[in-house]
C-alpha cells in the first residue's frame, strides 16, 4: 500500500493536488476538513461539535478527529492506499496514526510538504472564500488564526517525519500542472 501524507499550510493546494494524485495512483483521498464540512452540512452530532472550532479557525479536538479518521480508514481499507490531506495536524494525531496503521501491517510511505509563503496563502484563501463561501476562508483574522494553529501545533510534524526519513518538501508555487509534475516525479522516485 502507498500511503501519503500531504502536508502544508491552509491554502497550500493539498486538496487540489490530491484530486489528481488519487486518480494517477489509485489512492483513496481522506480530507479531514472535507469530512467535517460534510458533517456540518448534514447537521450530524459530529458536525455540530466541530462547527464552532472550524468557524474560529481552531483545530478540532484530537479525540474527535482521530475517531473520525479511523472510521474512514476502516471503511475504505480495500483501496490500494491513502492520501491523508489535513491529517495528522498534531503530534498525538501522528502517533495514533502510526500505531493504528502498524496494527494493520501498513505504514506511511512519505510525508510531502507543499511549501508556500503565508502572505501568498492569505490572498489565495480570501479569494477562495469568495467563491466557496467557506466562512473560515472569508475572514482574514480567522485565516491568521489557522496559521497560528499550524505554526504552534502542526509544523513540528516535519521533525516527526524527518526522524523517520519520510519527509519531503516541494514548492507549492506555480501552475497546478507544474506542482503536479513536481509531486509525481517525487512519488515515482520512491514507489
Ligand atoms: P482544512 O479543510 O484542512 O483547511 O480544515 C478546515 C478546518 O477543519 C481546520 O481549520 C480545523 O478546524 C478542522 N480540521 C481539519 N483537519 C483537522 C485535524 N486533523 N485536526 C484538527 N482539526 C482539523
Amino acid at each position: 500500500m502507498t500511503n501519503i501524507v500531504l502536508f502544508g499550510k491552509p491554502g497550500a493546494g493539498k486538496g487540489t493536488q490530491a484530486d489528481f494524485l488519487k486518480i494517477k495512483y489509485n489512492l483513496f483521498h481522506i480530507s479531514t476538513g472535507d469530512l467535517f464540512r460534510f458533517n456540518i452540512s448534514n447537521k450530524t452530532s459530529l458536525g455540530n461539535l466541530a462547527k464552532a472550532y472550524i468557524d474560529n479557525g481552531d483545530l478540532v479536538p484530537d479525540k474527535v478527529t482521530i475517531e473520525m479518521l479511523k472510521e474512514c480508514v476502516e471503511a475504505n481499507f480495500k483501496s490500494e492506499g491513502f492520501i491523508f490531506d489535513g491529517f495528522p495536524r498534531t503530534i498525538s494525531q501522528a502517533k495514533v496514526l502510526d500505531q493504528f496503521l502498524q496494527k494493520k501491517k501498513i505504514s506511511i510511505s512519505a510525508m510531502i510538504s507543499l511549501e508556500v509563503d503565508e502572505e501568498i496563502l492569505i490572498k489565495r484563501l480570501i479569494d477562495r472564500g469568495k467563491i466557496s463561501g467557506r466562512t473560515d476562508d472569508m475572514d482574514e483574522s480567522k485565516v491568521r488564526n489557522r496559521f497560528r494553529e499550524y505554526n504552534m501545533k502542526t509544523s513540528i510534524l516535519q521533525d516527526y517525519y524527518k526522524k523517520q526519513n519520510k519527509f519531503h518538501r516541494i514548492s507549492g508555487i506555480g501552475s497546478i500542472e507544474k506542482i503536479n509534475s513536481r509531486l509525481t516525479r517525487l512519488i515515482d522516485s520512491f514507489l
